[in-house]
């Protein structure tokens, strides 16, 4: 059976969608339980379907993927109700005797469009902002991770309803084809070329996006820092997923005799996590293709090679890597790496550090590690990026409470939890009058 017409699929959901049946908060709730559901039911078959994709030990396939998920989903099932009543606002006085208020809208239907490297949750968790927001739905997921795609194709359609939510499988020419269909909103998580091409379409039906990119993200660490404890932190938020994260530490910037210090205790850092064969640990993730290992295999020359190095194409595995002596125009250093390899570029401080930063794209995150309130204040105040964490990486996107999305060259919009709800609605200003 060939798939449906793209047109036909967005025509159903429209249909479906102008019936109101998807408005009431009774149907966001019922929707976002058998998400949930299928999370808890079914996650024998996504774990395995991540493993398979990206080699994705199961405690981390729990956690970054289905936990993760599960628990924006419970968030906003808790909240809902509080974030949907409609919000006062003050009349002016020449309008003695009105009230106003902002009340959100569903959008209609919206196209949410996945990358590989969580493959379920960045599909999973923007859904559960369009389902909140009352929206009808079409998913497509990444054909980079085509075990987790074939698996939510399957799964979702038993769970959610299928009047409303559609899952799209494909590649460029599927995805390209649906990108002709007129769109309430397109949320986006990608590479910022495809971003661009994902705008331009948009752009003739006067679509909204929110573009969730990626980016180089540094990590400053500073002079005087718990190095044995930097380096443990580092090291495990960089070596997740194989660095395929994409707030993943991408560089780090610090001074010459902090970069000696940092660079044995890194090493230690990774033989904690993966024991002295990262290839035989079990929770060492694998490079997603041939592709991507084979631009960053070429990436492993950049520098010195503090730890890691090795690599073996044949099953797609590359070793955590620290590279020392970096320079600034290394090939390593002039794109995202996306990849398990950590260089080191020295500074001479907190200006030179910050000059780095500012003289670049603005990335989606951006580290550091400093005990100097001063130096906290200064970064906080003068660069620009999507969010920026203190002491601990990637955790800032764990907080549902706190938008997650880029600036710049790294996005625009954000998600998670009430901003989910913010992005997928439309805030309607209202006002009343009465006559008598
Ligand atoms: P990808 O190749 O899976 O592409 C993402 C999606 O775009 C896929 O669904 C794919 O089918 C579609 N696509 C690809 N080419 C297209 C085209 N020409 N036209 C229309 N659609 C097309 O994933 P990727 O882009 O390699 O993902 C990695 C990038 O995503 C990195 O830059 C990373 O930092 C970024 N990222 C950002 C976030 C975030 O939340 N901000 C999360 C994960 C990844």
């Amino acid at each position: 059976m060939s798939a449906p017409h793209p047109a036909d699929t967005v025509a159903r959901l429209r249909a479906t969608f102008r019936t109101g049946r998807t408005k009431p908060a009774a149907w966001r709730t019922e929707q976002l339980r058998r998400l949930r559901a299928m999370l808890t039911e079914q996650d024998a078959a996504l774990v395995a379907a991540l493993h398979a994709d990206l080699g994705k030990s199961e405690y981390e396939a729990r956690r970054t993927e289905i936990d993760f998920t599960v628990r924006e989903i419970d968030h906003t099932l808790e909240h809902l109700d509080a974030w949907l009543r409609p919000e006062p606002a003050p009349v002016p006085a020449h309008l003695g005797g009105a009230t106003a208020w902002t009340q959100y809208d569903p959008l209609g239907v919206v196209l949410v469009i996945a990358p590989w490297n969580y493959p379920a949750q960045l599909l999973l968790s923007p859904m559960v902002g369009a389902l909140a927001a009352g929206n009808a739905v079409v998913a497509k997921p990444s054909e980079l991770a085509p075990a987790t795609s074939a698996a939510l194709a399957r799964l979702l359609p038993q769970y959610l309803d299928t009047e409303a939510v559609a899952v799209v499988e494909g590649g460029i020419p599927e995805t390209t084809a649906l990108l002709v269909e007129r769109f309430d909103h397109i949320f986006y998580t990608g590479n910022a070329a495809v971003g661009r091409i994902i705008m331009t379409a948009a752009a003739k039906h006067l679509t909204p996006v929110t573009l969730e990119l990626g980016g180089k993200s540094p990590v400053f660490v500073d002079r005087g820092t718990d190095i044995a404890a930097v380096a443990a932190r580092l090291a495990a938020g960089k070596f997740l997923n194989a660095g395929q994260t994409c707030v993943a530490p991408d560089y780090v910037l610090t001074d010459p005799e902090t970069a000696r210090a940092l660079e044995p205790a890194l090493a230690r850092a990774v033989e904690e996590l993966y024991g002295t064969d990262p290839a035989a640990s079990g929770t060492y993730g694998r490079i997603v293709n041939e592709r991507h290992f084979d631009r960053l295999a070429a990436l492993l020359d950049s520098g010195r090679v503090v730890t890691g190095g090795g690599h073996d194409r044949a099953a797609k595995y590359i070793a955590p890597t620290v590279l020392a002596d970096v320079t600034p125009d290394a090939p390593v250093m002039q794109e995202e790496i996306f990849g398990p390899i950590l260089p080191i570029v020295t500074v001479d401080g907190l200006d030179e550090a910050v000059a780095f930063v500012n003289d670049r794209e603005k990335p989606l995150a951006l580290y550091a590690f400093t005990e100097s309130e001063a130096t906290r204040e200064r970064l906080a105040s003068e660069t620009s990026s999507g969010g920026l964490g203190f002491g601990l990486p990637l955790a800032h996107l764990t907080v549902s409470d706190l938008p997650f999305g880029g600036v710049g060259e790294s996005g625009m919009g954000s998600y998670h939890g009430r901003y989910s709800l913010e992005t997928f609605s439309h805030r309607k200003a209202v006002l009343r009058k009465d006559l008598a």
